[in-house]
């Protein structure tokens, strides 16, 4: 079965879309620890990130990098904190989190943006890309 990432690349669910190209996609997550969580997501559908070949794997930290460079410019942060887990969506994706201090990190702290929030973060990251 598709996953739910593929299901957004084929159009079928909808996201906040942040960047594209032939081989990714970045999107706001639905349930950002810090205004601006952004995931990077590869086109192919793969469970685990060293599963992927090399010239992928570095291709999304390439993709992931030039994402992260447009969200430090719109995002007043200390800094962009990057981790990988899958345990929730078994499709690789790049959490890119603007960050101040540790707990930004964990998981466990949460933030409520509305969609018309979203939409207007969405769109000002793109224009920093
Ligand atoms: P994990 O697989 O543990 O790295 O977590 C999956 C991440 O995907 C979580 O942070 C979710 O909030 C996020 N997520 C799940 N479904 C969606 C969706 N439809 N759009 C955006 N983000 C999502």
């Amino acid at each position: 079965m598709a996953s739910i990432f593929t299901k957004i690349i084929q159009g079928d669910i909808p996201c906040y879309k942040v960047a594209e190209d032939e081989q990714f996609i970045a999107f706001l997550d639905i349930n950002p620890n810090a205004k601006g969580h952004t995931l990077c997501v590869p086109k192919q559908e793969i469970n685990r990130i060293f599963e992927m070949n090399e010239e992928h794997y570095l291709a999304l930290m390439k993709f992931s990098r030039r994402v992260a460079k447009a969200l430090e410019k719109s995002i007043p942060c200390e800094r962009i904190g990057m981790s990988v887990i899958g345990l929730e969506v078994p499709h690789v994706h790049v959490h890119l989190i603007p960050i101040n201090e540790m707990k930004d990190m964990t998981f466990q702290h949460k933030v409520v943006l509305s969609s018309d929030e979203m939409t207007a973060l969405a769109s000002t990251i793109h224009g920093h890309l």
